[in-house]
């Protein structure tokens, strides 16, 4: 039997047509026009302003941590609960995390713990730089209430939505709300370029900045002059032709993601002590994975037993993200803890959830589920 995956690539038959197109005409660079046709492609559906297609997410967040004028020995917040690639950007920098804990209802930063760091680190005589929030698995997180805070003290957001496109907040695309905002098309995305990311945001100055940044900091000059210490962090034409592809099904994408959810509510439906994290009232996710958190008690069976279960079927499931607060690379820095997603790694798991998963496909997955359940109870 054939390997199922978490989420795997899903090809929608027109990338092939814009890459034959990059070949045909030469444009095999870190520029050309699939660059600039998925930029426009991308500012059209976030409806954010300007966008500069990189080579990664990380990229991406490492250019806007430049841009914030982080430097070594400063401070970032960071959302402990998500994947190294959020908070490994701070350390490029010589900076400082700081990371704060998640909350029940969207597992994403929480913002009472949020301000009772800054009020911590006030008194402590610690002004962060920035604050880069995540929206974990696509779930937006609580930015009402997230941005009131980091308006007051004065902290700069950084959105990374590597997870999150195509959710949004109250109609508004997740990534648009701070003061720049990250996507990833990494292979394992809801769409992919087989690797890549972006910066997006309103101000134009920025996103100017992080494309000049990104092609080695090349100053006017007909010879090669340099001011600024540069990258390369630039995308290929040949990945934007792939994304310029993935573009024109990235709503269909997001349909399939959403039904494979309600595809697992359906099966975990009678058994107890199975939870879905749910949309709150004004937002909408991506699901761009499927998540649920098991009580062993209730449910007979606890999130490894399914995740081997699962596996001996050759089916792909995976914990939770670790804590970031937990994990070895970064137990020196400082943490606030409530013990949220510390709870939610010991209990969660992540289930296939690719756009691209057949019904045959599907029905193993849920056989092999239901042949736990009826064991357990
Ligand atoms: C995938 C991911 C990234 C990194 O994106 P890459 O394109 O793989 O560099 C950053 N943050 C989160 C939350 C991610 O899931």
């Amino acid at each position: 039997m054939e390997r199922i995956w978490l989420s795997s690539p899903h090809m929608s038959g027109t990338e092939e047509e814009f890459v034959k197109e990059a070949f045909a005409t030469n444009w095999i660079a870190p520029l050309g026009p699939h660059v600039n046709g998925f930029e426009a492609d991308l500012a059209k559906f976030t409806n954010c302003g300007y966008v500069s297609v990189l080579s990664s997410g990380t990229a991406a967040i490492h250019l806007a941590l430049i841009l914030l004028g982080v430097q070594a020995g400063d401070f970032v917040l960071c959302s402990s609960f998500t994947f190294s690639a959020t908070a490994n950007p701070i350390k490029y920098q010589g900076a400082n995390p700081i990371f704060i804990d998640s909350e029940k209802e969207t597992w994403n930063i929480c913002p009472k713990l949020l301000e009772e760091a800054l009020i911590d680190l006030k008194e402590k005589g610690i002004l962060p730089k920035a604050l880069i929030l995540v929206h974990l698995y696509g779930m937006p997180a609580k930015m009402d209430e997230i941005m009131a805070i980091c308006d007051q003290f004065n902290i700069p957001i950084i959105e990374d939505a590597a997870e999150a496109i195509g959710s949004s907040y109250k109609g508004k695309a997740m990534g648009t709300f701070g003061k720049m905002g990250v996507y990833s098309f990494n292979g394992n995305k809801i769409i992919t370029t087989s690797g890549g990311g972006a910066l997006v945001s309103k101000e134009k100055d920025l996103i100017e900045k992080a494309t000049f940044l990104a092609t080695q900091a090349r100053d006017e000059a007909v010879h090669y002059e340099h001011s600024h210490i540069g990258y390369n962090y630039r995308m290929s034409n040949v990945s934007a032709g792939i994304g310029r592809g993935q573009m024109t099904v990235l709503k269909q994408r997001v349909e399939a993601r959403r039904a494979m959810n309600q595809f697992y509510r359906e099966i975990f439906k009678a058994v107890p002590g199975i939870e879905f994290l749910n949309e709150m009232e004004d937002t909408y996710s991506n699901y761009w994975l499927s998540t649920i958190l098991i009580d062993k008690e209730q449910a007979g069976f606890d999130r490894e037993e399914l995740r081997l279960h699962l596996l001996k079927a050759n089916i792909e499931a995976r914990p939770l993200w670790k804590p970031m607060h937990l994990q070895p690379i970064f137990e020196q820095e400082l943490a606030y803890e409530n013990g949220c997603s510390e709870s939610l790694f010991s209990h969660g798991l992540c289930l296939p959830s690719g756009s691209n998963l057949t019904d045959t496909e599907k029905n193993r997955i849920k056989n092999s589920i239901l042949e736990l359940i009826r064991v357990s109870c």
